[in-house]
């Protein structure tokens, strides 16, 4: 019997991983019996490496080692400013790679994002093996919608280190929607409204006739769960500063146990309008040892982070005018990740869409199970769903003069999708056009993200503007893109050289996977 294949969410907090038993996609429980798995790596003292419920459980005692949140940092630049923002929060420190990548420094160790990635997913994919009783390769990976392209590559390259054949990488809302649209059968509109641990997106997507179709998506990268649980540990660190003189800023194993207690907190004043967090012995100053009790009231938690909820609507408000629809329009909305169960988000997306969300849509596990089902409409397992299209979720460009940028493909076009463009010479004799590719939707080419230099070369000696240059465009079906040029007047493929502007290159992605092979391999020579 052919292995089946399984839909991977991970995620920035939390993953999990499912497949399809026949025609209903099913979560896979972990080694431990839990339904999601925390996304966090630990290297303890011993040369051990904890991935998921061990890795978290030693974060407090060994914070500059056990990594978390790493979806915020995966393909991106160390001088990013999303990644410089983290730096300051983050236990573990970072430091930038020779091309200018951010790599994690883990107590001396350093390590990419996607090695790291790659342990979480490793994971996942073992018990999914010990779940199923056989090996597994293939794989459907999600991501957030506004997932660059360095972003995707990234994630892919992590999954192909750990041992994935990776079928497609679909975006999380969508996924959200196929798992539950596919349940419901009825065709119509629906919104999904996706604010997980670190990301937030808003996607609209019409079912008809078997075809899902994204009609528009938009989001933040930086707006998620984290930043609700930063807002009580600032909160945490006033209190004990101006009630009891004690400044814990720079102490990194404090603001460990501060975050953790925080994210409780959070998730405990979804169901109850107060809680109180206790850390004892917090501090240990000259005059004796530090406790901190306070009660947290549901309320203040909603003050203290009103304006990051108030962030995500002008963002939905853009994404129904890119769309053409009207909030009343929509037929279901859909409420996926797991800051989602945050009351005030649960009010302001009833008044903003006119409806209350769909009940019955498990927001931790919806994405992994949309994965799931993705594999099955690749596979054509389904009568009433044969197709599912995507769009692209940032423009695609080049630089032209004075840090200008030309779109090529808008953002919202249904992938996969090919435009062409003819360059050609501004000057004499000129035997080399340099084109930068760029993606965004930033005025300036300078406001995006750059994904590589594409030289074409060997051009024939003529006058400027007599060479034509084709250049082709691509993005394919997982929202990867590809650039090919061809000489009209020679009608020959153009030699190209691409200079990635980041990632890791095939070769290092294929060595780093031999490496993970050959530690699992003796791993389970020792067991
Ligand atoms: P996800 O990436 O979808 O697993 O979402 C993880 C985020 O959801 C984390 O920031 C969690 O703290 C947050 N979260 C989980 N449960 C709750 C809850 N009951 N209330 C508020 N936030 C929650």
């Amino acid at each position: 019997m052919k292995a089946p294949v399984i839909g991977i969410d991970l995620g920035t907090t939390f993953s999990c991983v499912a497949y399809l038993s026949g025609e209903q996609a099913r979560v896979i429980p972990n080694l431990e019996g839990a339904m999601t798995t925390p996304s966090v790596v630990g290297f303890t003292a011993a040369g051990e490496t904890l991935v998921g419920t061990m890795a978290l459980r030693q974060a407090a005692t060994n914070p500059e080692r056990t990594l978390h949140a790493v979806k915020r940092l995966i393909g991106r630049k160390f001088e990013d400013k999303v990644v410089q923002a983290a730096r300051k929060r983050l236990p573990y420190k970072l430091a930038a790679a020779a091309n200018g990548d951010v790599v994690i420094d883990a107590a001396g160790r350093l390590i990419t994002p996607q090695e790291v990635s790659a342990l979480i997913l490793g994971y996942l994919k073992a018990c999914a093996e010990a779940y199923l009783g056989g090996e597994v390769a293939d794989a459907v990976i999600t991501v957030p919608a506004h997932f660059s392209e360095p972003q995707r590559q990234a994630t892919k390259d992590a999954a192909v280190i750990a041992g994935l054949n990776v079928l497609r990488v679909i975006n999380e809302p969508t996924a959200a929607s196929l798992a539950f649209g596919l349940n419901r059968g009825a065709n119509g509109t629906s919104a999904v409204f996706d604010m997980g641990g670190g990301t937030f997106d808003i996607t609209l997507l019409e079912k008809s006739g078997g075809v899902f179709q994204v009609l528009a998506t938009n989001g933040d990268s930086y707006l998620g769960g984290e930043d609700f649980d930063q807002r009580i540990v600032d909160w945490v660190l006033e209190a004990l500063r101006k009630e009891q003189g004690v400044d814990l800023d720079g102490d990194t194993y404090a603001r460990q146990r501060i975050r953790e207690a925080a994210e409780k907190a959070k998730c405990e004043l979804s169901f109850t309008a107060e809680t109180e967090i206790n850390l004892p012995f917090i501090a240990s100053t000259a005059s004796g040892s530090k406790h901190f009790r306070k009660e947290l009231r549901r309320a203040v938690l909603e003050d203290l982070t009103r304006d990051l909820v108030d962030r995500a609507f002008p963002l939905v408000e853009r994404t129904f005018a890119e769309s053409k629809l009207r909030p009343s329009e929509i037929d279901s909305v859909l409420l996926v990740g797991g800051q989602t169960r945050m009351p005030l988000i649960r009010r302001r997306a009833a008044e903003f869409f006119g409806r209350k969300p769909s009940e019955g849509v498990n927001p931790e596990e919806s994405v992994a199970l949309g994965a799931a089902v993705q594999s099955g409409i690749l596979e054509s397992r389904f009568k009433d769903v044969v197709l599912l299209l995507d769009v692209t979720s940032q423009s695609l460009g080049i630089e032209i003069e004075n840090d200008g940028f030309e779109k090529v493909i808008d953002k919202n076009t249904t992938i996969p999708t090919k435009r062409t463009k003819t360059f050609t010479t501004v000057e004499n004799n000129q035997r080399l056009v340099r084109v930068h590719v760029v993606q965004g939707d930033g005025p300036r080419a300078s406001d995006n993200v750059s994904l590589g230099m594409f030289d074409l070369l060997g051009l024939i000696a003529a006058p400027a503007g007599n060479a034509q240059i084709e250049v082709t465009f691509e993005i394919d079906a997982n929202g990867l893109v590809k650039v090919t040029a061809r000489d009209v007047l020679t009608g020959l493929e153009q030699q190209t050289a691409v200079h990635p502007s980041s990632g890791l290159s095939k070769q290092q992605v294929d060595g780093l996977a031999k490496q993970a092979r050959a530690k699992s391999s003796r791993k389970k020579a020792h067991e």
